[in-house]
């Protein structure tokens, strides 16, 4: 775990005697304001779930607009946040309406940072079977709304990467190792494990080199073809492209 999240404490006063203890927890439960977009503190919501007649605001965790993090219900506490599945999850709620509003980088950061912190904690897996949005538990809702739902892949993927960051750890030239920074380098892993196997798939700059080995019978592939009967199984990494292009330009393909 890289380092954990900074919790605000807002000074809610508890009447414990009104809360229920969680025997377990292995469900996180995302959600957001509504229909108002709004930046609304644990204390505010506090009072709303007051006047509901509960014992006070229903999620354990509230993400402000601009990332900060305050505590509502006890963790420790049965929540009020998603029907039946109250007594085994913790509700988080992102301030804001996001079925038109835009959750900020910030909240998408701290609740990474938060659902991290809390998985370790509990020893709950990081993936989308533990970590839902209110929507997948009671269909009555499309809370936490359209764009904060479609960020919930983003936010447990990051919430990996915080996971598996060591508190001191930096890269080699001394700057602090990013989210952002490992999916750059992930990506270009990939870009470069990745197999063209048609022209029609051939980066253009490629594709006159890729054509001229053809023509030659350098290149045959296994015999398969595609509807334009060139061969559909070229498998060339983009170094291989990149050498044959070289190979191309020094005119070796050239007889
Ligand atoms: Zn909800």
């Amino acid at each position: 775990m890289k380092d954990e999240p900074k919790i605000i404490d807002t000074g809610i006063d508890w009447d414990e005697d009104d809360l229920d203890e969680r025997d377990s927890t292995d469900m996180i439960v995302l959600h957001h304001t509504g229909d108002t977009d709004m930046d609304a503190s644990a204390k505010q919501i506090h009072g709303w779930h007051l006047g509901q007649g509960w014992a006070g605001i229903g999620y354990h965790f509230v993400v402000r607009k601009k990332g900060t993090i305050e505590e509502g219900r006890p963790e420790w506490a049965v929540g009020s946040h998603a029907f039946g599945e109250n007594d085994h999850s913790i509700g988080i709620h992102v301030c804001g309406a996001f079925n038109s509003a835009q959750p900020t980088d910030a909240q998408i950061e701290s609740c990474a940072h938060l659902v991290a912190y809390l998985c370790e904690k509990y020893d709950i897996p990081i993936d989308r079977e533990h970590i839902v949005g209110h929507r997948e538990v009671n269909d009555d809702t499309t809370c936490p709304g359209d764009n904060l739902f479609a960020k919930l892949d983003l936010i447990v993927s990051k919430a990996a990467w915080y996971a598996n960051q060591d508190a001191s750890e930096s890269d080699t030239d001394g700057k602090e190792a990013t989210w952002e920074k490992d999916m750059e380098a992930i990506k270009k892993e990939m870009d470069g494990a990745k197999r063209y196997n048609t022209l029609d798939e051939i980066p253009e700059w490629a594709t006159p080199t890729i054509e001229k080995m053809i023509a030659n019978g350098i290149l045959k592939g296994s015999g398969k073809t595609d509807e334009n009967g060139k061969p559909a199984d070229i498998d060339f990494s983009k170094d291989m492209l990149r050498m044959a292009v070289y190979n191309d330009r020094a005119g070796l393909y050239d007889r």
